[in-house]
């Protein structure tokens, strides 16, 4: 197995375990438009009991439940706050323009990590030349800043301040249990104060297909309503939901592995010669390292890694984006750390 190729290009290429495809083999399926599949029944219950909030539901992407949730909380000509680096924003084709009809209002942050005092000087009231600000969106882990995890208290104070003006708050916690996980506290006290929130089944928990979205009972119902508009009212579902099911019971368990991966990669890098990196600043799954030093670009070291059976992915011109997960062992990080010191 020692010529197998090692992708960590992102926690998204995981594939479903064993007892994943077992469990989908034998679900117990049915209707899921008609609300009558058990198995999805069943995820979305448990999802939002772990959670803490009154309903959840199943959606085919993340990108869907981001942009439900943004439709949800907002009007028309709105503004959305978030992070200048946001999926949201970057990665997710302008849906909060295409289907919600707001404008992204982006704040820069260093580490991706928003706080009230920022985000107070964007905040806008309805006025006869201004748009209102409708929601503020918050990235938890923070992809692109290097999978980054939001303070506690800083969601709390956000959430707070927002709520005293009206302001609705959404987590795309895509990778809320990696977050969870680095702080070792359960998911229901991180988005405790987030009117939704949404995470990933898919990437680092593992399951083949899904994400939820979570929140009031009279917020998911609306979204059930603008996930069938989008095209994702799903009829057997229960075969998804039944890898769901296991993601999210049992795959959190295991993601200090996968953090404890990325800092051994981190800490090699760090060494390596044109590479900057603070491995002190990885905390959980995603590891991005700025090569400017080597003179080489970013798509090209990824070229060379290729070459030598490792993938990984670029975040820019400059920065290298690696991201472990369940299907990549310490074995295979420590393959990865040797193709990386060969090539740089
Ligand atoms: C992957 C991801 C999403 C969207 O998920 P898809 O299922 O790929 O649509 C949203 N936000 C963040 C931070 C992500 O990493």
């Amino acid at each position: 197995m020692t010529d197998r190729i090692i992708d960590l290009r992102s926690d998204t290429v995981t594939r479903p375990s064993f007892a994943m495809r077992r469990a989908m083999a034998g679900a117990e399926v049915g209707d899921d438009v008609y609300g009558e599949d058990p198995t999805l029944n069943r995820l979305e219950q448990r999802a939002a009991e772990i959670f803490g909030k009154e309903a959840a539901l199943f959606v085919p992407t993340g990108t869907m439940a981001n942009t439900i949730a943004v439709k949800i909380h907002t009007l028309h000509g709105q503004e959305v706050i978030c992070d200048s680096r946001s999926h949201l924003m970057d990665w997710e084709l302008a849906m909060v323009a295409w289907f919600a009809g707001c404008l992204v209002r982006p704040i820069a942050t260093e580490d991706g990590i928003l706080r009230w005092s920022e985000i107070k000087k964007s905040v806008k009231t309805a006025s006869p030349h201004r748009s209102p600000t409708g929601l503020i969106e918050i990235e938890n882990t923070h992809n692109m800043a290097g999978g980054v995890v939001y303070p506690i208290h800083v969601i709390n104070e956000i959430c707070h301040e927002a709520h005293s003006v009206g302001i609705k708050v959404h987590m795309d916690g895509a990778r809320v249990f990696n977050a969870a996980c680095h702080l070792n506290v359960p998911v229901s006290e991180i988005a405790a104060n987030v009117d939704t929130v949404m995470f990933c089944l898919s990437k680092g928990l593992g399951a083949p297909v899904g994400s939820m979205l979570l929140g009031t009972a009279a917020a998911i119902e609306e979204g059930r309503l603008y996930r069938k508009r989008l095209g994702g009212g799903m009829r057997q579902a229960g075969i998804l939901a039944a890898a769901g099911l296991i993601a999210l019971e049992e795959m959190p368990k295991r993601l200090g592995e996968d953090h404890a991966n990325a800092r051994m990669l981190a800490e090699a890098l760090s060494d390596m010669p044109g590479v900057k990196i603070d491995p002190k600043r990885v905390n959980t799954n995603i590891v991005i390292f700025d090569v400017s030093g080597t003179g080489v670009k970013s798509a090209e070291i990824a070229d060379r890694c290729k070459a030598n059976g490792l993938r990984v992915s670029t975040a820019n011109p400059t920065n290298v984006r690696i991201v472990t997960h369940c299907d990549a062992s310490s074995k295979d990080c420590e393959r990865a750390i040797e193709v990386l010191r060969k090539i740089l």
